[in-house]
């Protein structure tokens, strides 16, 4: 089934489309936006000589920081009139961090959500739970906009009640579940108390994000729940869950909408960017947005340049590593810089999947599982780190379950 174009362009559709896409961002932030304007004359930029992605390295980075000083609507490029929706993006101190969206920017949302329906193989005779919340954080809403455009079942749950959720799954046929990465275990668990085999429950497919999460965390869920789990990457910024691009079919990765989406990866330290392969922050610019089009994004997400080739899967569009962590969350010990997801890699591999990383005076890592996992963790985590942090094993159900977004790193 076909609902959405644009994931199998070429790569001469692609820099056409980003080119011409480019050239009209910048000319219309620069004539709608007080804030490019200031910051392109600061920077005695002419946005008329801005032609290629390699230009566009001139324009200095906007920030999180500069979306905040923008509270309410300082960024906005249209009028009031024109804004349907505001959601928001994280962050817990000062001021919150708005996004506004024209009707246009609704629709683009959910365009980019239906070209991960149609990679999933998702369809009209699919039901699907949408467990991440709807309200200001973006979570729910994009899942909702795609799957309602397809005329599936959808049942818009939202975030909390676990039993409900399993009773529903279970009484409706749940066949697709969006959810953050940490929520289907979390589900497993209490399903097995309400005395359901999880891998028995209707549910085929799951798309997950709003975390990062390891490859051995997917291989978990995946023989958990006997389903299939993609990850879908996307920030509220960016205009929501979905929006920037979609994995791979072949898992080599997520694909980018290039049509959609500039992703450069810079150097977190210098904000030069990196050599295809290298390690960085992704840093993006909106192509197709009207309320607020960002150029040059910095989005804390850690990751790589996988390839600009054409991936085996079909599509063009150029490929990055699935997002290790993000800049707040890069621990760094005694000259070692590390994830939590890296950390979450090895417990996984050893059956744990409850865990907490305190930083707060020393690492220490408390997880849940059985005594005799102790010294085959040590020597793991010790052989990746290099040091052995402080390990603390407790019985199973002893550490804070969560149903939205993790928070597992403790400083
Ligand atoms: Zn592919």
């Amino acid at each position: 089934m076909n609902f959405s174009s644009g994931i199998y362009l070429s790569r001469s559709e692609i820099e056409e489309i980003k080119t011409k896409r480019l050239r009209g961002l910048l000319r219309y932030v620069y004539e709608r936006s007080a804030f490019y304007r200031r910051l392109f004359k600061e920077n005695d930029i002419d946005v008329e000589t801005i032609k290629s992605v390699e230009d566009l390295q001139k324009i200095p980075f906007t920030t999180k920081q500069h979306l905040r000083e923008a509270y309410p609507l300082k960024m906005s490029c249209v009028a009031k009139e024109e804004i349907v929706r505001i959601q928001m993006s994280g962050g817990t101190t000062g001021q919150p961090v708005i996004v506004p969206y024209t009707r246009k920017d609704v629709e683009q949302w959910k365009e980019m959500l239906l070209r991960a329906f149609q990679i999933a193989g998702i369809t009209s005779k699919d039901v699907i739970q949408i467990t991440p919340a709807f309200g200001l954080w973006n979570g729910g809403f994009g899942f909702h906009f795609a799957a309602d455009a397809i005329n599936a079942f959808v049942i818009p749950i939202g975030a909390g009640n676990t039993r409900n959720q399993v009773k529903f799954m279970v009484d409706f046929g749940t066949t697709v579940l969006c959810a953050t990465a940490s929520y289907p275990l979390r589900i497993a668990e209490v399903a097995e108390e309400m005395g359901y085999e999880p891998s028995e429950l209707p549910v085929e497919k799951m798309l997950l994000g709003a975390e990062p999460w390891s490859e051995e965390m997917r291989r978990k869920i995946e023989k958990t729940f006997d389903a299939k789990a993609f990850d879908i990457p996307g920030l509220t910024e960016m205009g929501g869950v979905g929006t920037v691009g979609f994995e791979c079919p072949n898992r080599c990765g997520l694909h980018m909408w290039e049509d959609n989406y500039i992703v450069e990866i810079v150097d977190p330290e210098s904000g030069e960017v990196v050599s295809d392969g290298e390690e960085g922050e992704i840093v993006y610019t909106s192509l197709n947005r009207e309320a607020m089009p960002l150029v040059r994004y910095r989005s804390g997400e850690i990751s790589a340049v996988l390839s600009r080739e054409k991936c085996e899967c079909g599509i063009e569009h150029m490929t990055v590593k699935r997002i290790r962590g993000r800049t707040d969350d890069l621990i760094i010990h005694k000259g070692v810089k590390f994830y939590p997801a890296d950390v979450e890699s090895i417990l996984a591999n050893h059956g744990v999947v409850h865990y907490r990383i305190d930083v707060k005076d020393e690492v220490k890592i408390l997880f849940e599982g059985e005594n005799g996992v102790l010294p085959a963790i040590a020597k793991d985590i010790k052989e990746f780190l290099g040091f052995s942090p402080k390990l603390e094993i407790f019985p199973k159900g002893s550490l804070e379950r969560f149903e939205g977004k993790a928070k597992r790193l403790v400083r």
